[in-house]
């Protein structure tokens, strides 16, 4: 099972409920889930883990690189698998929805930016909020 060879890998003895919630998160249509998200995607696939083994597992995860966590809004934590090439977010102020992007343009201004403060860009995080344009 590749989840097993991912839990191996990242230094995690394999458990149900990690198993679980790392199919979850790969097998999910939504790429950004909150701890809740993936609490009740796991319920109505009939899979018995509370609530608070996912927030654990999830942090577990999160210390073994396995997910990144965004807090977009202030508080509410999503969770998304640490697998792929960096991007950058917008998120629907109304709705909530997630769009990932990326820019070659942004991504260069942004290090030039850092140089010409005498400094080395080591990492960013990029969250534009957004609403749906009404029609006119
Ligand atoms: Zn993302």
């Amino acid at each position: 099972m590749v989840e097993n060879s991912e839990l191996r890998k990242a230094g995690l003895k394999v458990t149900l409920p990690r198993v679980k919630i790392l199919q979850m998160l790969d097998s999910a249509e939504q790429r950004h889930m909150s701890a809740e998200d993936v609490y009740k995607a796991l319920m109505e696939a009939g899979e018995d883990v509370g609530l608070a083994t996912v927030y654990r597992v999830l942090t577990q995860f999160e210390a073994a690189g396995l997910v990144a966590r965004h807090n977009f809004d202030g508080g509410h934590a999503v969770f998304e698998l640490a697998d792929g090439e960096h991007h950058d977010h917008m998120v629907d102020v109304e709705t909530r929805e997630v769009v990932e992007f990326t820019c070659p343009a942004i991504e260069k201004r942004q290090k030039e930016i850092a140089e010409e403060h005498g400094f080395e860009l080591i990492d960013h995080h990029l969250v534009l909020h957004v609403r749906k344009r009404k029609p006119v």
